[in-house]
């Protein structure tokens, strides 16, 4: 089994070049713009009908090699099936193939025909983009420019996954503000240096929203959560580089749906704004993809009653900040709430963990734990 991945590089384009890959990326827009007003004309969405329409004309008028006006045909008619609706085609991207693009692995650079000549630029990549990477010949990537002026190249690489663990057990994971993520073996993440990170740049935020002038306030707000998103994206890629460690001894991860927290949980006014539902969203989704590659299930779960309930007796008990107490005197639990959070989670998951349809399920401890509804 692979899976396609696809992996985001840094492109380096020296300052002598940056007009050869713009002069590539409007002409590139400019045919798919040609070709999408002639497929519009004919109402031809078939790719070898408009290949023999369009291809000659449009190879003249934008100077493009053979294979980009390939690639411009191919762009209009999956844009067509994605949206319906296309709008203008801009000179932000422009689709490579095996002929027009080439990952030369010994030197950390890939080769892309340009308009007028085929250039190699240097990648600006880590250690993990690397490893998905080594001994790819991939065949299929996407050149872009952002706003910034920034280029970057999307490779897409198949990445073989790890046969399935057929008896797994569940690893919970808890998420939440003072400690980032809890397990249900006991790990646990503290947010603190997120958290003094995130509220120096609030107060830096503040500070330059006081001031009047429009563009630096502008400019450097940008620069700074830049800086700030790039920070919570590297914390949350090395906790779930060791979430999906410390899951392969068990096979499967289980994590609260968190869809809608922000209306659902009540929090303080100063910690509103550490509140960041997208910052959980982004450490799920990065797990995920870590933890398919090693053949480990992901699951999801119903955050109801996950904090609430005993993960021992399966009472309601109390939370008292970072501490849950179990109110049934046969039982008695006492311990860290996230960690009876996590094994909650891992609890309820487990229900359902050897009926594997796929690998984002989706279950709940009102319905298995509490018997509110029959267990699956
Ligand atoms: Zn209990």
């Amino acid at each position: 089994m692979t899976q396609a991945l696809t992996v985001r590089c840094k492109l380096i384009v020296p300052i002598n070049f940056k007009q050869k890959v713009d002069e590539t990326l409007v002409g590139f827009a400019d045919a798919c713009n040609q070709i999408l007003a002639v497929a519009k004309r004919d109402n031809c969405w078939n790719t070898t009908k408009l290949h023999h329409k369009v291809y000659k004309p449009t190879k003249e008028s934008t100077g493009l090699k053979a294979n980009h006006v390939c690639q411009a045909i191919r762009r209009v008619i999956n844009q067509k099936k994605a949206t319906k609706q296309i709008h203008k085609f801009r000179p932000t991207s422009i689709s490579l193939d095996a002929r027009t693009f080439k990952y030369i692995e010994d030197k950390q650079q890939v080769g892309i025909t340009l308009k007028e000549k085929r250039v190699n630029f240097d990648l600006k990549i880590g250690g993990y983009q690397i490893a998905l990477l080594r001994n790819q010949t991939p065949t299929s990537a996407t050149l872009s420019k952002n706003r910034q002026g920034d280029y970057y190249i999307n490779i897409v690489v198949e990445v073989p996954t790890q046969p399935r663990n057929k008896t797994p057990k569940v690893l919970g994971v808890d998420v939440g503000l003072r400690d980032i993520a809890s397990t249900s073996t006991g790990k646990s993440w503290d947010g603190k240096q997120l958290r003094e990170t995130r509220a120096k740049f609030a107060r830096v935020r503040a500070s330059i929203q006081s001031k009047r002038t429009k563009s630096s306030k502008r400019l450097r707000r940008q620069r700074l959560s830049g800086r700030e998103r790039r920070f919570q994206k590297w914390v949350n890629h090395n906790i779930s580089k060791q979430l999906v460690e410390e899951a392969k001894n068990f096979g499967v991860i289980a994590f609260e749906d968190l869809t809608g927290i922000r209306q659902r949980a009540k929090v303080r006014k100063s910690q509103r704004r550490e509140h960041n539902s997208w910052a959980f969203y982004q450490l799920r989704l990065l797990t995920e993809y870590k933890a398919n590659v090693a053949g480990i299930d992901l699951i999801l779960v119903d955050p109801r009653y996950t904090s609430k309930t005993c993960n021992c007796c399966k009472v309601i008990g109390n939370r008292n900040g970072k501490n849950f107490s179990c109110v049934n005197k046969l039982c008695g639990w006492v311990g860290d709430a996230d960690h009876n959070g996590a094994k909650n989670i891992a609890g309820v998951a487990g229900v359902v963990v050897n009926q594997p349809e796929s690998s984002t399920m989706f279950c709940s401890l009102e319905e298995t734990v509490l018997g509110l509804k029959p267990p699956l």
